[in-house]
């Protein structure tokens, strides 16, 4: 990618943090497995604003949601972070049982210089959700400053990503200013030929993606379930697979759009199963013969091979959604074909989705590409053009 755009908003780098309080949200909302952290990629992703802040004299008040919890629920507590994020730092991590009030407060204030305060879970308040004003005011009241980090959260307006902004200056981290910029530049200037490689499920939740990616691309590769709405608007009988019957009418449009412009590819093969199992009877056939009664679950060998060919001349590379049900090990081969496709090119490669980063780390492959987005849906609503909350909300540049 060309020389580090600007994204247009203040960063950690353009404030003074010496001796300040800093509220820091970051995304720590990681899969936990018998009290423990399961995956601990995005306290990693985090560390480099940390760093950064007790390296200039900041104390970093850290705060993130976990989970789904309804009011306050010990095991979306996280203290279990805590320990994991005073390893990783090699520094004390103080935690604060509440989130706000004196608990917060007095963490705060027993922090010597190159520690910092952990805050427990926003969202054991439901003022988190609810952006509530008040909430709001008595997270910004810990601090000095407010630094940005949880591009994972960006995408919604609540306290701690919102309503904060209105009381504290607010300026980006280094990891929300990372994945901002990469995205920012693939939907608005990217390196051309521009491919995009969409799948998984549903199409209905990729539409406004391609709709608003199809001006810039050269290419387009489809995959997984929402692909066969695709083939269902082509004339292809799918049998038994997943389609959307509402959205074939939009899939129609969107080929007469590319006609002419864009390569659109769609699978030339698959593989189809009896049933939804990792046990079921499979078949591999063209797209064209998938048995009665069958339903696709991925993309054959000659379509990974085909969608390998036509990446090569990609000089930038976009996979939001697996190409087939890879949680399932007999559909799993054309996600992990692509995975390895891209991972291969000399080219900006970019994943979004949470599912689609999954697919890539569990082959170990995400040091190869150049940039795996840790939001899911923060990363599909920039692909769909969309200004993310969070991140208007911070000072412009
Ligand atoms: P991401 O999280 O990367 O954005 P999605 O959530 O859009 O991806 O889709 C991921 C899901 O799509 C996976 O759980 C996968 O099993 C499913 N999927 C992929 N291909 C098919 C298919 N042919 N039929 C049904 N489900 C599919
Ligand atoms: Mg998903």
């Amino acid at each position: 990618m060309s020389a580090a755009p600007s994204i247009g908003k203040k960063t950690v780098r353009d404030v003074e943090v010496a001796g300040k309080r800093v509220l820091l949200r970051a995304d720590l909302n990681v899969p936990l497995a018998d009290g423990a952290v399961a995956d601990d990629t995005r306290i990693r992703e985090s560390l480099p604003t940390m760093r950064y802040l007790l390296d200039h004299g900041a104390l970093p008040v850290v705060c993130s949601h976990l989970g789904r919890p309804k009011g306050r629920d010990e095991s979306l507590s996280l203290a279990p972070v805590a320990g994991r994020l005073g390893n990783l730092l090699d520094r004390e991590v103080l935690f604060a049982g509440d989130c706000v009030g004196a608990p917060a407060e007095e963490a705060i204030r027993a922090a010597a210089p190159g520690q910092t305060v952990l805050l427990e879970n926003l969202r054991f308040h439901p003022g988190e959700e609810a952006n509530d004003p008040a909430f709001a005011r008595a997270l910004a009241s810990l601090a000095d400053l407010y630094v940005d980090d949880a591009f994972g959260a960006a995408h919604r307006a609540h306290a701690s990503t919102e309503g904060v902004t209105h009381y504290l200056p607010a300026v980006a981290g280094f990891l929300m200013e990372k994945e901002v910029r990469y995205l920012q530049t693939l939907v608005t200037d990217p390196p051309r030929p521009f491919a995009a490689v969409i799948g998984g499920a549903k199409v209905s939740t990729k539409i406004a993606a391609i709709e608003h990616l199809l001006p810039k691309l050269d290419l387009l590769l489809l995959g997984g379930g929402m692909a066969n709405t695709f083939l269902v608007a082509t004339g292809v009988d799918v049998r038994m697979s997943l389609v959307e019957r509402e959205q074939v009418d939009v899939a129609r449009r969107i080929l007469d759009r590319a006609r002419g412009r864009v390569d659109v590819l769609l699978p030339v093969d698959v593989v189809s199963a009896d049933r939804f199992a990792a046990d079921a009877s499979t078949e591999t056939t063209p797209v064209t013969a998938v048995p009665p009664g069958y339903m696709i679950l991925d993309i054959g060998p000659t379509t990974v091979a085909a969608y390998t060919r036509a990446l090569q001349r990609a000089q930038a590379v976009v996979w939001n959604g697996p190409m087939g049900v890879f949680e399932l090990e007999p559909f799993a081969a054309g996600s992990a074909g692509i995975a390895r496709a891209i991972a291969a090119l000399d080219a900006t490669t970019v994943v979004g989705g949470g599912e689609t980063a999954q697919v890539v780390a569990s082959l170990g492959l995400a040091p190869r590409l150049t940039h795996v987005s840790t939001g899911g849906g923060a990363s599909l609503e920039m692909l769909e053009g969309r200004q993310l909350p969070g991140v208007a909300a911070l000072m412009d540049a």
